[in-house]
């Protein structure tokens, strides 16, 4: 850094806006700190809440307002500097300061690192064409949207991926009338994370609805009218096994990988799952530097999961960034949130999950497959690695407490 570039310093940097960072900065607040906090981002908007943008927001039943995670004035307010459309370039994790895209220079003395996660992207023959949508940020799901109200009534629906992405949006568009395939690898929606015979019940509600599901199959290429796969809009996804299905729009769910590129360059710890390496106190290889949400890869203390874990959900996100806050306002203790998520396809299917339910070799039912409502255990031989609660059945503060335990054993 030069001499001549004027710093600025800060107590606290958060870098990221999404939920991660903007929890960190409200539980500072609410926790009485009096220091200076930044928060950079290069997103366009201030920090709202993705879930809705394969959900409420997709199906026009909510605005941009709606998902925002504090009001457009709390910043101000509570005199945190935010900084959206705003890049950090480079972290230099010793020197303790960053440089951003406005050619900016702060130091700080405590940093988060929340750069949260980027949508894989397909990379077949085709997938540059006009009409294939990927969802990260509630303006993707804009976009889908105005393409949408560009399309003639009844025009095929394609959804790559049968994880929670690929369902919810086609839960969603499906109640919009459009008719809807899912294409997957998987053999049932879902069953990546909660095995075939939950799959099967996730299918069922899916077909019962008007949504067609082909798993089991790969995307071999995306094609327009003209056969063409390297411009116009699509026509046809292609399948592996030789079936052309009619597709005048493509959504893409295939999954997310950790946002470590300011990391990385940093020289910052990268774990095994890819994203930036913490203890269990959310810490990086660097002093100073914490990390949370999507990219945050920690050493989990439950006994349910002995292994690092990196979770990509809303609300484990939330409470990594708020506990990061506390740990800086004085407490002192292994972070030993029992990682929660929720679900909804449309109004057709609510789950909410405890986990994640990895390293399983068998489950336990509460209820029946065959109720609207069910609990169901994921187990090594008899040890508990998850639940899941689909539509309200079985009981999810049970299930927490069980799983809480374990990691005070
Ligand atoms: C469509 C969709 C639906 C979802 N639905 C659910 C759901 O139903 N339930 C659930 O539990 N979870 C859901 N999730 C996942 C959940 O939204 C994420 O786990 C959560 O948003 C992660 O928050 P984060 O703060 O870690 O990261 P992000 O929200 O990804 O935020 C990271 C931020 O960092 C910024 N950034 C990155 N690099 C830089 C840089 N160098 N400089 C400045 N800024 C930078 C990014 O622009 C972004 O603002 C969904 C996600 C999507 C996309």
């Amino acid at each position: 850094m030069t001499d001549e570039t004027p710093r600025e310093h800060t107590d606290v940097l958060l870098i990221g806006g999404g939920i991660a960072s903007a929890t960190a900065a409200r539980t500072l607040r609410e926790g009485g700190f009096e220091g200076r906090i930044v928060l950079v981002s290069r997103e366009l908007d201030a920090p709202y809440h993705r879930p809705p943008g394969s959900k409420e927001h997709l199906r026009g039943e909510q605005g941009q307002d709606d998902a925002l995670i504090v009001p457009a004035g709390w910043w101000a307010e509570n005199d945190v500097d935010l900084r959206i459309r705003t890049s950090v370039l480079s972290l230099d994790a010793e020197g303790r300061s960053v440089k951003l895209q406005t050619k900016d220079e702060l130091t700080f003395d405590r940093a988060l690192v929340a750069t949260g996660a980027m949508v894989r992207r397909l990379n077949v023959d085709g997938s540059g064409l006009e009409g294939i949508h990927y969802v990260r940020s509630l303006r993707n799901s804009d976009a889908i949207r105005r393409d949408l109200d560009g399309l003639a009534d009844g025009s095929p629906i394609v959804l790559v991926g049968g994880s929670y992405i690929g369902s919810e949006v086609a839960a969603s568009l499906a109640t919009q009338g459009h008719p809807v395939t899912v294409v997957m690898q998987e053999a049932e929606p879902l069953s990546r994370t909660f095995g075939e015979d939950v799959g099967r019940w996730v299918r069922a509600r899916l077909e019962g609805n008007g949504v067609t599901v082909r798993g089991g199959v790969d995307v071999a290429s995306f094609a327009a009218a003209d056969g063409s796969t390297s411009e116009g809009r699509v026509a046809e996804v292609v399948l592996a096994d030789g079936e052309r299905i009619p597709a005048a729009l493509v959504v893409a769910g295939v999954g997310a990988t950790p946002d470590v590129m300011l990391a990385k360059r940093a020289g910052l710890a990268l774990g095994e799952t890819g994203g930036v390496a913490c203890d269990d106190r959310l810490r990086t290889s660097a002093e100073g530097i914490w990390a949370a949400g999507d990219v945050c890869e920690y050493a989990s203390v439950l006994d349910a999961h002995p292994e690092r874990l990196r979770v990509e959900h809303e609300e484990h996100a939330a409470a990594q960034g708020a506990y990061v806050a506390r740990q800086w306002l004085g407490e002192d203790a292994p972070f030993q949130e029992v990682p929660y998520f929720f679900s909804d396809l449309a109004d057709w299917v609510a789950l909410e999950a405890l986990g994640p339910a990895i390293g399983w070799d068998r489950t336990a039912l509460e209820g029946s497959l065959e109720d609207d409502a069910f609990g169901v255990w994921f187990l090594a031989g008899d040890e508990p690695r998850g639940y899941a609660s689909f539509n309200g059945g079985g009981d999810l503060d049970a299930a927490r407490t069980r799983l809480a335990k374990a990691a005070a054993a």
